[in-house]
């Protein structure tokens, strides 16, 4: 499923208009209710992770507030590298089908707050609107450690909204770090984190 109900999809939201970095004015409710759905999708995507073992952390990244053009999640433990974040790896597979992609148009939909790393590409790209989860205290690049989007640089903030299911996904980093794979046998069961976001 790459959209929405054709009834949601008539209009494209003026939530691209990105009212204000800091989110003083809401956004419209159409938006609110889009953003459910690709949160949804998002959360799909972090449970996928921690049943293979991962950070659970999962993304879906949007064109045009409706069209589905990535999703992902965390792969650090089984690629061996930090860098195999779900958003990074989105990222590379939207440029590989696209180099030219026009990043304004794009909104990201992701579990949890994107870490210092991420932050900054996603600035750098330019992406148009970002939704996350709950905040990453360790990492966190949208504000909770650093604020990569206040980044002085010629690329234009994005329309940001946070919190979104921040308990659900909380509880599912819980579940990672306290060892339990839901797929794995009760006597498999992980003892110790592998790597961490
Ligand atoms: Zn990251």
């Amino acid at each position: 499923m790459n959209t929405i109900s054709e009834e949601e999809s008539t209009e494209i939201l003026p939530c691209t208009a990105r009212s204000s970095p800091s989110g003083s004015s809401p956004p419209p409710k159409r938006c609110l209710k889009e953003d459910d759905v690709f949160m949804e999708r998002a959360f799909k995507q972090a449970r996928l992770a921690l049943s293979e073992g991962e950070v659970p952390v999962g993304c879906v990244f949007v064109q045009g507030d409706q069209h589905v053009i990535c999703e992902g999640r965390n792969a650090t433990n089984n690629k061996l590298t930090g860098e195999a974040h779900a958003e990074i790896k989105c990222i590379d597979q939207i440029l590989a089908q696209n180099a030219k992609t026009d990043w304004s148009r794009v909104s990201l939909y992701v579990t949890v707050e994107p870490c210092i790393m991420c932050a900054a590409a996603l600035k750098m790209l330019g992406v148009g609107k970002i939704v996350f989860g709950c905040h990453n205290p360790r990492f966190g690049g949208m504000g909770t450690v650093l604020d990569a989007m206040s980044v002085a640089c010629s690329c234009p903030s994005p329309y940001i909204r946070s919190d979104v299911r921040s308990e659900e996904a909380i509880d599912l980093l819980k579940v990672f770090y306290a060892g339990i794979n839901p797929s794995a046998p009760e006597d498999k069961v992980k003892k110790k984190k592998r790597a961490e976001h």
